[in-house]
């Protein structure tokens, strides 16, 4: 039986780091992965460039259960850390939009730089290679037994870092979460999140031919009655795609959103629509139309107008202020309820997972299974869309490693 001191379970970003940090303090250890290809998910990260971290992160910027958890971890390693990390590997970066830094050149650079780590620290390897079997050893002894395709391993600790369930099909598996339920931990209910949105095909079929159209607008969750109850809200782009919205501030407002409430969109965030039309009632010799087209898109214009029961080609001076105002407050207060989203084979994270009541915020250590860890996606933390994902990552993954 091969012995270790630690043995981490998935070598994404979370894992890698984790195992890294621990085996440059000394310790023995084992980074098991049952994929062939490594780390996939930051390979494919921020269109292939991996927006790695944001300069910006802080515990606002993401979700959970209990919003104080991810706070020690994150003051512990920050962006800067990572940051000088990378500029200790000389890759080239630069900040794209809103703190989101991005590799120059390649994603590539992020996993050779953690493989790079790990070799430092003289991590062992076994990958691919499935876990069939975790148990504690047998009462006395401590530490844990495994059960792998590459016969059993004992170790004092074990760090699951094995992620969520975004993308099945580069390797995303439950079994972070049958492992909590094995050592009988809560959970908080899974679901995808940072993913499109959908609507039934009758509802959308006035918006299928938007398909492609993208413009800058805000958008928060409402309640039935209109209300913002999460109290998130956004300004990013809008993408109109076949079934739905996407875009950056679809996926924001996804992580907040529960199903059967409503989205409520600004198409036009700068500007009171009512009050405007108003003001050009006077002045403006034009078609309904053609005016909101001076604003929006011309195919977004007319189909919204459709959609909201406008005539196109009313003629702005003849209409009445209340119609007006009626179609300012649908623009810029656009109130939709999707029927769902794209799932887990779209979305870019998990949300939910391991109850943080169950860990240590300081060492993500299970408190009521002793070197038992779970670190990055796996945890019930999800950050927003813009790098804020890869930095729970890599500050989870640190806290445990100097503490395994
Ligand atoms: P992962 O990186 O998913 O690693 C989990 C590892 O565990 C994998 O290697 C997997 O093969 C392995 N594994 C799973 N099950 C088992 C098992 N049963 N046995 C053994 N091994 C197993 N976040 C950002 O911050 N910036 C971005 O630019 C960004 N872009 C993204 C783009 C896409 C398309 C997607 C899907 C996500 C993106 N994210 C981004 C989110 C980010 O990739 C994740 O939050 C992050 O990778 C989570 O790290 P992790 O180590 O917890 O899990």
């Amino acid at each position: 039986m091969a012995k270790f001191d630690v043995v981490v379970i998935g070598a994404g970003a979370a894992g890698m780091m984790c195992a890294a940090t621990a085996a440059q303090r000394g310790r023995r250890v084992v980074l098991i992965d049952h994929a062939s290809k490594l780390a996939e998910k930051i390979r494919i990260s921020g269109g292939g460039r991996c927006n790695f971290t944001n300069i910006n992160a802080a515990p606002a910027n993401y979700l959970s259960e209990n919003p104080h958890f991810c706070k020690s971890a994150l003051s512990r390693y920050t962006a800067a850390d990572f940051i000088a990390l990378v500029k200790k590997h000389r890759i080239g970066y630069h900040e794209k939009h809103r703190g989101q830094l991005f590799c120059d050149d390649s994603a590539e650079q992020i996993i050779d730089m953690l493989k790079d780590e790990c070799s430092r620290g003289d991590v062992h390897w076994r990958m691919p290679c499935k876990v069939a079997a975790l148990q504690q050893a047998p009462a006395g002894l401590g530490g844990f037994v495994l059960q792998t395709d590459q016969g059993e391993i004992e170790a004092d600790s074990v760090v699951i870092a094995t992620g969520g369930l975004s993308i099945p099909k580069i390797g995303a598996t439950d079994f972070g979460y049958r492992i909590a339920e094995q050592f009988g931990l809560r959970m908080v209910a899974p679901r995808p999140a940072l993913v499109p949105l959908t609507f039934d095909a009758q509802s959308w079929a006035p918006f299928v031919e938007m398909a492609g159209i993208a413009l800058e607008v805000d958008v928060e969750t409402g309640s039935v009655k209109g209300r913002n109850p999460t109290g998130a809200r956004f300004r990013e782009d809008l993408l109109f795609t076949h079934r739905g919205l996407s875009g950056p501030a679809i996926l924001q407002i996804s992580s907040y959103w529960t199903p059967g409430t409503p989205i409520v969109i600004n198409l036009l965030p700068e500007l009171d629509l009512a009050a405007a039309l108003i003001e050009a009632k006077g002045t403006v010799r034009k078609q309904l139309g053609n005016v909101l087209a001076q604003w929006l898109p011309a195919r977004l214009a007319e189909g919204l107008l459709h959609a909201h029961g406008f005539a196109g080609d009313a003629r702005l001076a003849d209409m009445p202020d209340a119609q007006l105002r009626k179609l300012g407050a649908a623009i810029n207060q656009w109130t939709l309820t999707p029927s769902g989203s794209e799932g887990y084979k779209k979305a870019e994270v998990t949300r939910g997972g391991i109850d943080t009541r169950e860990l240590s915020q300081q060492s993500m250590m299970a408190t009521k299974v002793p070197g038992l860890y779970f670190i990055g996606e796996t945890v019930d933390v999800t950050g927003w869309l813009g790098g804020y994902n890869f930095q729970w990552a890599w500050a989870s993954a640190v806290a445990a490693g100097i503490s395994v």
